[in-house]
């Protein structure tokens, strides 16, 4: 410690970490008690790094499903545990908040609510500026190292710059995800040296890699409705209809992110892979006729001049990787095709084979489940259940959810209790002494 300054700053808050839910935690923190001291810690130069590059750079802010109980079901088991957090601040605040503060929301398909100007950096700038507005101190590359206990309170925190003491503490964090943002999972070893179960962080909402090459070649092409089977040991598993996105290490979009932690387990059962079938809606003698049709029409092409027509927009590059076995196929002509080579092309459509290698790591990965399991959770203040005067909030709970807005809405609404309880919690003691 010895670039540590020697005297220890006391503070009444001190919130870790400044991400989304770590800004709306400060923010909500000083506008239930603006004489209160509170500081924010964030190790990076600046905060919000990660909320900078979500959705795209669009920013999917929540979700506009305001029916509260059917937005839940998207937690899983969290549902249960969540009604009384989100009957503080649900979607309906979030769209008050943003807009209160000059930025208002639009919503798209699937219900998806992006700020108005499709910019994420201007949802940092609304958050940085009300965690900054009521003079929440906020100081930047102060990274947290060490915390401080005593029994089993908090009593301060270690930075490389110095030490600083609180009344109350509020993690927050961050999970594994997109390491480079600084979310390094820093909090989950101090939540389990308090005494917290930490469900291993693994990678979810997260893009598949796969071990065909045509697939990469594809790198940027999307087909926006095919149905993608998975198998286990050769035993499909389940069918999922939608868009895919295909990149130069596999797979990606929203189906192929919302279903990764299924594709996780089974890859924990053994090799797992996958068809593609480009023609869901018809089935395989409809598809024949349609095919023999094509080509009655074209006999006169040479093959690789008419594929492009049954294959989906973009796929003309992978053709001749998809038909390795056949390469000379191509420069036929359609009239001297045989049945059997006409019907082995119907069978590529309904059926593109796939190895699935794996899920890519954090470094691609949306978020990470694990984390706090909220049963060691007062959800009514997201207060710990084995620390009285922590409070814990964002990706450092163990919460599954799709994506599409979920995640964030999460940060505001676990920022916004733990901000509030925290703040509560430091005015009743006022009171009492
Ligand atoms: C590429 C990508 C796109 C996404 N897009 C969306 C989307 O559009 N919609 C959606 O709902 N969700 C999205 N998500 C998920 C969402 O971004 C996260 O769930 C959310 O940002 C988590 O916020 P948080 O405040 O809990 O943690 P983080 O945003 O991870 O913030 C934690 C902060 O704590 C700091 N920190 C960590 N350790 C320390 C330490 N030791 N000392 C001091 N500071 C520390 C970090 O530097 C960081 O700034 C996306 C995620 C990714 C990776």
């Amino acid at each position: 410690m010895k670039d540590t300054e020697n005297t220890t700053e006391h503070f009444d808050i001190i919130i870790i970490g400044g991400g989304a839910a770590g800004m709306m935690a400060a923010g909500t923190a000083k506008e239930n008690g603006n004489y209160l001291r509170i500081l924010l810690l964030e190790k990076n130069k600046k905060c919000g790094e990660k909320l900078s590059i979500t959705g795209g750079g669009r920013c999917n802010i929540t979700n506009a499903e305001y029916d509260l109980k059917k937005f839940l079901k998207n937690y899983g088991d969290g549902e249960q545990f969540l009604y009384s957090p989100f009957s503080q601040f649900g979607v309906v605040e979030t769209f008050s908040f943003f807009e209160s503060h000059g930025l208002p929301l639009v919503v798209q398909a699937r219900k998806r609510a992006f700020p108005i100007t499709e910019n994420s950096p201007d949802v940092v700038r609304v958050m940085e500026n009300y965690a900054r507005k009521n003079n929440v101190i906020v100081r930047t590359n102060e990274k947290v190292s060490r915390i401080i206990m005593k029994e089993n309170c908090i009593t301060g925190v270690i930075s490389k710059k110095r030490e600083y003491s609180a009344d109350v503490f509020i993690f927050a964090s961050g999970g594994n995800a997109h390491p480079e943002t600084g979310s390094t999972g820093d909090g989950f070893k101090w939540l389990q040296d308090i005494g917290h179960t930490v469900y291993a962080p693994t990678p979810t909402i997260v893009p598949l890699a796969v071990k065909e090459d045509w697939v990469k070649i594809l790198s940027g092409v999307s087909i926006s409705f095919m149905k993608i089977t998975f198998f286990s040991n050769n035993i499909s598993k389940f069918s999922q209809k939608g868009k895919i996105l295909f990149t130069h290490f596999g797979l990606s979009g929203p189906l192929i992110l919302n279903n990764s932690s299924k594709v996780a387990d089974l890859l924990k059962g053994g090799p797992v892979t996958a068809k593609i079938d480009l023609y869901p809606d018809t089935n395989l003698g409809a598809l024949k006729e349609k095919i023999l049709k094509v080509f009655e029409i074209n006999k006169n092409k040479l093959l690789k001049n008419v594929l492009p027509e049954i294959f989906p927009a973009g796929f003309k590059p992978a053709l001749p990787l998809i038909l390795k076995n056949n390469l000379q196929i191509l420069e036929k002509k359609i009239h001297s095709i045989t049945k059997k080579e006409r019907e082995e092309i119907v069978s590529i459509l309904k059926a593109i084979p796939l190895t699935i290698e794996g899920l890519m790591g954090y470094d691609r990965a949306v978020i990470a489940d694990g984390g706090v399991p909220l049963s060691e959770i007062d959800t009514k203040t997201m207060s710990s259940k084995i620390c009285p005067n922590l409070f814990i909030t964002g990706d450092l709970l163990n919460i599954r959810r799709p994506s599409g807005g979920y995640s964030l809405q999460l940060c505001w609404t676990t920022g916004f209790v733990a901000g509030k309880h925290a703040a509560e919690k430091i005015n009743s003691k006022l009171k009492i002494f």
